[in-house]
C-alpha cells in the first residue's frame, strides 16, 4: 500500500474526454490520458484491501490490481507492466473498452468514488509500448505440436498468443477479411482505434502466430482437414446471431441489425468503400435505436457522427435508479443509470417502451419508407420465485409516448395486453392465459394476474419475494 492516507487525501479524477463538439466530427478516440503525477495520485487512492474485491470479485481475468496500483504509485512502471501482463494478454484493449466491474466492486466504492482502475491499466499498457518494454516473447523451445484457432476475436487471439508462447505452432483462421472479431468490426473507432489491434498483431506474428483471413472453417476447410492437420483445435467463433424483433412491419426497409450498421462504418473508417445499394447511413435521418445497452449506444455515437437529424433510443426495461437499489448491494454489478459518451453527444432516451410494430409504406422515397416504432408502457415485475415476468401496467389503455414518438394505435381488447377487457364477465373468465384468470388469487386478496398460480405453490416462494437480487441475465431474460 503506497500511501495509507491516499484515499482520504485525493479525490477521484477521471481521464479527460475530448469535447463533444469537437469529437463528433471524427472517429478518433474520445478518452485522453492523465498526466503522470495525477495518475500516481489516483493509484495512491488504492487501500490495498486485505480481500481485494476488485481482483477477486470484479475482474474476470483476476488482474493483480492492488499490486500494480502500488507499483504505479511508487513509479515502478516496468514492474507494473509485468504484473499486468501476468494475467491479461491485451491490457491496452481492456484498459479502453472494459466496462470495469473491478471499479464497481472496489471497496472504496461502498461510500466513495472507486479507484480509477481501468485508466491506470490503460496507461501502464501504453507506457510499456512507448518505452519499448512490450516486445515479442517467442518461445525458447518448440513443442513440435500444431494448434488451429477458429476465430480471431479477443478470445481467439488470447488463446493463440498463449499457445505460441508455449512453443506450439499456431494458425488462426478468420472468415472476415481482417483479424480482430468484434474489436475490429463491432466496437467503433471512437472507443477503440484499430491501430491498437494492429500493433498487438505485429507482436503475435513475431512470436510465430500465422493468420489466415477469408477462411470460413467448416466451409472452406473441413473439420476432417483440421483434425488431420492439427493436434488441437480452439473454437473461438463468437456469436453473430442477432436477436430479431418479430413484430408486424419488421420487413419494411430502413430497419437494420446493429452489427450490420456498425461493421459498415468501421469498414468506412478503415478506408473500404461500401457497394452502392448496400449503404446504411444515418445522414440527415431521424434515427430510432431499439435497445438501451452498449451496442445501442455505439449506434447512437455512429449516427451522430454520420450527421443524423434526430436520435432516439428506447429501452424495454424501466429507467434504472441513479444509485444502487436495496436488493442490488455492493460488490455486485450495479444496475444503475449509465450515460455513455455517445449519450452525452446528443440523444433522447426513453425507458419502459416496447416495440409493437413498425408502420410505413414500401417504396416511399429513395431511401425507403420512414419506419416508426409504436410504443406501449410496461414494467418488469420481480416474481416470487426469482424468475422474470412481464407485468402490464397500463390496463386503462395506451399512453402518450415520450419524446415525440408516434402515439400507439388503438388495440382490440385482450386481457393483459394494455387495453381494458370489455367482454361479458363469463366469457372473460374462460379466455386468456391460465394465470390471468380470476380465481384463488383473488380470494387470497392478490391482484388479478399478478403471479402465475404455480409460483404460489412453491414453498417459501412468497417469503423470498423482493429479497433475492436478480442477476443481469435474469433481468434481461437471456
Ligand atoms: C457492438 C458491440 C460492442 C461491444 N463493445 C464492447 C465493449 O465496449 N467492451 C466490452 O468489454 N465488450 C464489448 N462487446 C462485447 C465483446 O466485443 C465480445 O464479448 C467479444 O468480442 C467476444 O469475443 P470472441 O473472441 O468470443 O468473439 P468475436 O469477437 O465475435 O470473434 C469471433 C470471430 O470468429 C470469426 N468466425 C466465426 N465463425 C468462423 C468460422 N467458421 N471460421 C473462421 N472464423 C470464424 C468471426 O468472423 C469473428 O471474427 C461488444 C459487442 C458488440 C457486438
Ligand atoms: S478493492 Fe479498490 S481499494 Fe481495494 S485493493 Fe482493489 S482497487 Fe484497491
Amino acid at each position: 500500500m503506497g500511501k495509507p492516507t491516499g484515499f482520504m487525501e485525493f479525490a477521484r479524477q477521471d481521464a479527460p474526454k475530448r469535447p463533444a463538439k469537437e469529437r463528433i466530427h471524427d472517429y478518433r478516440e474520445i478518452e485522453q490520458m492523465l498526466p503522470e503525477e495525477d495518475l500516481r495520485r489516483q493509484a495512491a487512492r488504492c487501500m490495498d484491501c486485505g480481500i481485494p474485491y476488485c481482483h477477486a470479485h470484479g475482474c474476470p481475468v483476476e488482474n493483480l490490481i492492488p499490486d500494480w496500483n502500488d507499483m504505479v504509485y511508487r513509479g515502478q512502471w516496468r514492474k507494473a507492466l509485468e504484473l499486468l501482463h501476468a494475467t491479461n494478454n491485451f491490457p491496452e484493449i481492456t484498459g479502453r473498452v472494459c466496462p470495469a466491474p473491478c471499479e464497481t466492486s472496489c471497496t472504496l466504492s461502498i461510500n466513495e468514488p472507486a479507484v480509477t482502475i481501468r485508466q491506470i491499466e490503460r496507461q501502464i499498457a501504453e507506457r510499456g509500448w512507448q518505452e519499448g518494454w512490450t516486445l515479442p516473447q517467442p518461445a525458447t523451445h518448440k513443442s513440435g505440436r500444431r494448434a488451429a484457432v477458429i476465430g480471431s476475436g479477443p478470445a481467439g487471439l488470447a488463446a493463440a498468443q498463449q499457445l505460441a508462447r508455449r512453443g506450439h505452432e499456431v494458425v488462426v483462421y478468420e472468415k472476415a477479411d481482417r483479424v480482430g472479431g468484434i474489436l475490429r468490426y463491432g466496437i467503433p473507432d471512437f472507443k477503440l482505434e484499430k491501430w491498437v489491434i494492429d500493433r498487438r498483431l505485429e507482436q503475435m506474428k513475431a512470436e510465430g502466430v500465422f493468420f489466415e483471413t477469408k477462411v470460413d472453417a467448416g466451409a472452406d476447410i473441413s473439420a476432417g482437414y483440421l483434425r488431420r492437420s492439427f493436434d488441437a483445435i480452439v473454437l473461438a467463433a463468437g456469436s453473430r446471431v442477432p436477436r430479431d424483433l418479430t413484430v408486424p412491419g419488421r420487413e419494411l426497409k430502413g430497419i437494420h441489425f446493429a452489427m450490420d450498421y456498425l461493421t459498415q462504418q468501421n469498414r468506412r473508417v478503415a478506408g473500404d468503400s461500401i457497394p452502392p445499394g448496400e449503404e446504411i447511413t444515418a445522414f440527415k435521418k431521424k434515427v430510432l435505436v431499439i435497445g438501451g445497452g452498449d451496442t445501442g449506444s455505439d449506434c447512437v455515437g455512429n449516427a451522430r457522427r454520420q450527421g443524423a437529424m434526430e436520435i432516439h433510443q428506447i429501452e424495454i426495461l424501466d429507467q434504472p435508479p441513479d444509485e444502487r437499489a436495496g436488493n442490488n448491494p455492493w460488490p455486485n454489478w450495479p444496475l444503475i443509470l449509465r450515460t455513455s459518451s455517445s449519450h452525452e453527444e446528443g440523444c433522447r432516451r426513453a425507458w419502459s417502451v416496447t416495440t409493437r410494430d413498425f408502420v410505413g409504406e414500401e417504396g416511399g422515397g429513395e431511401e425507403g419508407p420512414l419506419c416508426q416504432g409504436e410504443v406501449g408502457r410496461r414494467e418488469w415485475g420481480l416474481p416470487a420465485a426469482g424468475r422474470l415476468r412481464l407485468r402490464v401496467r397500463d390496463r386503462g389503455g395506451p399512453r402518450p409516448p415520450r419524446h415525440g414518438l408516434r402515439p400507439p394505435r388503438a388495440r382490440s381488447p385482450r386481457p393483459g395486453h394494455g387495453a381494458r377487457d370489455r367482454r361479458p364477465r363469463q366469457r372473460r373468465r374462460r379466455r386468456g392465459p391460465r394465470h390471468h384468470r380470476a380465481g384463488p388469487l383473488r380470494r387470497r386478496g392478490l391482484r388479478h394476474g399478478r403471479f402465475p398460480r404455480r409460483t404460489l405453490h412453491q414453498p417459501g416462494a412468497t417469503r423470498r419475494r423482493g429479497r433475492r437480487p436478480l442477476s443481469p441475465q435474469q433481468m434481461t431474460g437471456s
